[in-house]
Order: C-alpha cells, then structure tokens, then sequence
C-alpha cells in the first residue's frame, strides 16, 4: 500500500551550491500524491514541481527540476534518496528557497527525523515501475543500465586518479532498511583541486567540511576522515536512489552504473519510458513491498548509520 508521514517534519540548512539559507517542510499529502516541492517563496508563478524525471534541467553536480513556469528547485536528490529510502510515496516539501539544504552532506538526518514522525500507510494500492528489458545509456567509460530483477538493486563502480578514492565498487539490495543502515549516513565528495572552479561557475559556494568530504591526493581533508571506508561510491548510490524516485513511482530492477552520476542516471530514465516494452507499471502485492525500500524499516537499520 501507499504511504505518507504521520506528522509535518521541519529543517533549516544552507544550499550546498547556492550558499542560500532556507526552510524546508515536509508535509503528509494523500495517495496519488507522489512527492511535489511548493516554492513558497514564489508568488507570481505556479510555484509546484513535481518530483519527475522529465522535468530535470540540469545535472551539473547536483539534480535541479524546473516546472513550465521555469521556477527551478536544485539538490533534491539526497531528499529523495531519503523518502525513497524510508518508503514514502506521498509528501508535499514546502521550501521557501531555490535549493533543499544540504545538511552534512548526506540523507541522515532525512532519514532520522522521517523515521522519528512516522510513516503512516494510506489505504490505496501501491504502484511500481516494473522494469521489462535492459536499457542503457554508454558514454565512453560512463555506464548507466536498467535491467529487470525482482526488487531493487544497485551496482556502482567508481574509478577516481585520487589514491585516497581509487577503484571502489558496491552491489546492494535495496529491501527494507538496506538504504538506512549502508548508504544514507555517506556524504557528498569534491576533489580540492575542482572548488577554485567550481566557484567559478557559482557552484558549491555552500560548500564547507561541514556539508562535503574533500579529498587531495592522499589525503582526506575532514577531520576524522572518511565515515566508511567507501564512502564515496556508497554516496554515489544514495544518488542513483534519489534520482530514480524521480520515476515517481518505486522501480523494481536492477540498475548497474559504472562512473555514472545525475545526467546518465536521467538519460537512462528517459530512455526507460521512451523504450517501447521495456517498462510496466504494476500493482505491488505484499510480497513485493517486502523487497522494496524502507518495508520494515527499524531503529536497529538507523543506529547501524552512526
Ligand atoms: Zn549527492
């Protein structure tokens, strides 16, 4: 079945790109839903972005959505990843900014503060994307690829000329609390020698220790070092999960990314629904939902992420 919060969840934080301040709201919102952000800031335009795939307009570090009346929300995909996660399907995300703050860099206060208002199942089926036949997108060393499988699973391999990255690959089972206890707690990562630019391209200009692991070389700059040995490419699947939620609905199959990130994750959803066959929306049983994310989630699957 489908399901929303139980109560209205408050944050305030910083864009990690824009460096604006803003307060976001997460409000319970009924079944068919899906997850909509309301600029609440914007009044004399229609301030509503639903939270799909083809309203992405730039993936450049991060995933910005733009409605028809090009009012833009960015970095939403680590909200995402956390409602996906914990198994919301239904939220209204009132924002009073043109970015979601970044909090420390990953989804684990997301996942806390959901986890602590509730979940509450709406008496409505529930749907899923049921993929049908493998698609992908192959751009010289970048994969990203969809193929079916009987629940969710994520494959990401990275490959970074930093020795303190390096080769790091991860295959997950993304059932029931799988996102919260192995993913949701790993931030975002630049590399110092890229903030001068990025800067450049008013990029990251929220960025801070606080909010990002940055790396030279050998070392990791933040004090205590990584939080997981493989943060990183356990950060870039918290991404994939959050930009495929952007499906709309829960996607069963197995998505295999090889140096990917936000743009071939959304070139391969829209080749998803523009491939004829390749993708059934069905009704997901019991037995299904048990292999979809945050089913069962527990306090156990959140004291595992720190
Ligand atoms: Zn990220």
């Amino acid at each position: 079945v489908q399901t929303t919060l139980k109560r209205d969840i408050k944050f305030v934080g910083t864009g990690l790109h824009s460096g604006r301040p803003a307060r976001i709201s997460l409000r319970p919102a009924p079944a068919g839903h899906g997850i909509v952000f309301h600029r609440t800031d914007v009044t004399d335009r229609d301030p509503m972005i639903p939270a799909r795939f083809n309203l992405v307009s730039d993936t450049t570090l991060n995933t910005r959505l733009q409605n028809a009346a090009g009012v833009t929300i960015s970095t939403v995909e680590h909200l995402l990843a956390a409602l996906a996660g914990t198994g919301v399907h239904n939220v209204l995300v009132e924002i009073d900014g043109p970015e979601v703050p970044v909090m420390d860099g990953s989804s684990r206060r997301y996942v806390r503060d959901i986890f602590g208002a509730g979940v509450k199942t709406l008496d409505a089926p529930l749907e899923a994307w049921a993929v049908r036949k493998p698609v992908e997108i192959a751009e010289g060393d970048v994969l990203a690829r969809l193929e079916p499988g009987a629940g969710l699973v994520i494959d990401f391999e990275i490959v970074f000329p930093d020795a303190v990255i390096g080769h790091q690959s991860r295959r997950l089972d993304m059932a029931n609390g799988a996102f919260a206890r192995e993913l949701s707690d790993c931030r975002t990562f630049c590399r110092r020698s890229e903030i001068d630019f990025m800067h450049s391209k008013g990029l990251a200009l929220g960025g801070s220790l606080d909010n990002a692991v940055v790396v030279d070389g050998d070392d990791v700059l933040n004090h205590g070092g990584f939080r997981r040995a493989d943060e990183c490419v356990r950060h870039k699947m918290l991404d994939a999960l959050g930009d495929l939620t952007l499906a709309g609905l829960p996607i069963i199959g197995t998505y295999v990314a090889r140096r990917a990130g936000h743009g071939p994750t959304n070139r391969l959803l829209r080749e998803l629904f523009a491939t004829p066959g390749a993708v059934v929306r069905v009704t997901v049983d019991r037995e299904m939902q048990s292999r979809l994310p945050g089913y069962a989630l527990s306090f156990r699957d959140l004291a595992a992420a720190g």
